[in-house]
């Protein structure tokens, strides 16, 4: 039994960039906590005003659980940082937020985001997490993965997600689909990238590529071997 962590920074990514891995996880026996970093709906606003949103956070945050449901994982933790703001914050608390968490899961796998995406608070978070595991004595993580999130990564001028491990997902491509259904509001329609046909083209592709019916792809961030 492994201890799994995933650090998303909205409701939704932690499907979007490996549900299927979860899922999978899951079935092994494996015990997968979920942090989702921010609220995850007050960009809508130019003013952040979390208390306008409360009925729209607690639909998300139900969401969450409901896809975790469907994944068969834990329910989600949530850091309740300020959504789309992260860049106003010290990188600090970011990274204290997630320090308590890795030390209350103890995980020795961790996924989270590219650092590359287009998303600001996809950047902070990638860079909160591989600085809250640092590689210290005593650390549990063994491993940490980045996903890609479509609507984000794909998006980047500033780099290119480069794929190193492949999963294979094809027994578990449903579970996801139902987990992203849990974020209908979320979900866009076709030719959007974050549509559900464009999902399922891209685990397609990703398993194509591995020789493989459906996969999700990741970049190994770090890897340390004891
Ligand atoms: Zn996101």
């Amino acid at each position: 039994m492994s201890r799994i962590l995933v650090v998303a920074a909205h409701p939704d990514d932690e499907v979007l960039g490996c549900g299927g891995t979860l899922a999978r996880h899951a079935t092994a026996g494996d015990d997968v906590h979920v942090l989702i970093v921010t609220e995850g709906a007050t960009s809508r606003d130019d003013m952040r005003d979390p208390t306008g949103r409360g009925d729209e956070m607690r639909a998300l945050r139900a969401a969450a659980a409901a896809a975790a449901h469907a994944l068969s994982i834990q329910a989600p933790r949530f850091g309740g940082l300020p959504d789309n703001r992260l860049d106003s914050l010290p990188l600090l608390d970011v990274v204290k937020l997630v320090e308590k968490v890795v030390a209350e899961v103890g995980p020795e796998i961790v996924y989270t985001h590219c650092g590359v995406d287009l998303n600001i608070d996809h950047q902070r978070v990638s860079q909160a997490v591989l600085t809250a595991c640092r590689p210290q004595p005593g650390a549990t993580v063994r491993r940490i993965l980045a996903y890609e999130t479509q609507s984000s990564t794909e998006w980047s001028a500033s780099g290119v997600f480069r794929p190193t491990v492949y999963v294979d997902i094809a027994a578990y491509l449903p579970a996801k689909m139902r987990a992203l259904q849990a974020y209908a509001a979320e979900m866009r329609a076709f030719p959007h990238a974050r549509s559900l046909e464009a999902i399922e083209a891209l685990a397609r592709w990703r398993g194509a590529s591995a020789g493989m019916m459906a996969a999700e792809a990741f970049e190994l961030m770090r890897e340390c071997q004891v």
